[in-house]
């Protein structure tokens, strides 16, 4: 019998091309005294949390949660490149993020895919890179309307996975990885997949990733300690409902996430 592994939920908040360097400064400073005021009363938050800001406020936030203490802050840059350097106008690389304070990375998020066209391979080198410099990429993985309708929702997520996640050849390196599910069709248009219709998602990504575990020399059960994030409208008074499912073990929120009560309500949501 698999032991149930404890992974604490994480509700990561994804900017996108939302916020100065003013307003994000302040939208971190709000939900971390909210998060501060929550320890501070009867309930020691049982989750952590997560920024992903625009590049320009990367350091910025970072700076601020490096030290806070009421919960664990994860911070992250939106998208990264798999060079080290060179002549790629516009990117950042794995080192810029460290050099940021930064930990962490999406990679792989559907408007990447599907707005900027990065293919399976582009991301799988860019997680790949991730993992070499020590950062934690939250591989996002996601099936289109269409697909979800012509039955490949299955088939269009275990590719992504496997291709997000190819270059990783240790059964260790797998261990640091977040992925998160995000149907298309949910992302920003208020539509929310159902909790069950999540859950078997995200079951069936979890028994993939038991594969990939063995494959690598490692156990399947190893599957248990990888976080897998719903996102798709996640709003405070879906999360709760999602967040109770099994293999549900925290949110990947857009919209929601410029809001500090919004992303209370969701982490509150969590618990
Ligand atoms: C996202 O962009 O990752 C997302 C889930 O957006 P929203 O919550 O707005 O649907």
């Amino acid at each position: 019998m698999t032991e149930p592994v404890n992974r604490t939920p994480l509700i990561a908040g994804n900017w996108k091309m939302n916020t100065t360097l003013e307003s994000g400064v302040a939208l971190a400073k709000n939900i971390l005294e909210g998060v501060a005021a929550i320890d501070a009363g009867f309930s020691t938050p049982g989750w952590e949390i997560a920024f992903y800001p625009p590049a320009t406020s990367l350091a910025l936030v970072a700076d601020l949660c490096a030290g806070f203490d009421a919960c664990d802050v994860l911070v992250g840059a939106q998208n990264m490149h798999a060079e080290d350097s060179g002549a790629f106008t516009g990117e950042i690389s794995a080192e810029m993020v460290l050099s940021c304070g930064a930990g962490s990375v999406l990679l792989g998020h559907s408007e990447r895919r599907h707005v900027f066209n990065e293919t399976d391979a582009e991301i799988g080198a860019k997680v790949k890179a991730a993992v070499d410099a020590a950062i934690t990429p939250v591989l996002c993985v996601g099936e289109k309307l269409e697909e979800r309708d012509a039955d490949k929702t299955m088939e269009v997520v275990a590719h992504q996975l496997e291709a997000g996640i190819e270059g990783l050849t240790e059964a260790e390196q797998l261990k640091t990885v977040i992925v998160a599910y995000e149907p298309v069709w949910a992302i920003g248009t208020g539509r929310t997949a159902s909790p069950a219709q999540a859950q078997e998602v995200h079951g069936f990504l979890r028994k993939e990733l038991g594969k990939a575990f063995e494959k690598r020399g490692g156990k399947a059960e190893d599957r248990e300690t990888i976080r897998i994030l719903y996102g798709g409208s996640v709003k405070p008074d879906n999360a709760s409902e999602l967040l109770g499912e099994t293999d549900i073990d925290g949110a990947l929120v857009g919209g929601a996430s410029l809001d500090a009560q919004s992303f209370l309500g969701i982490c509150e949501g969590s618990n």
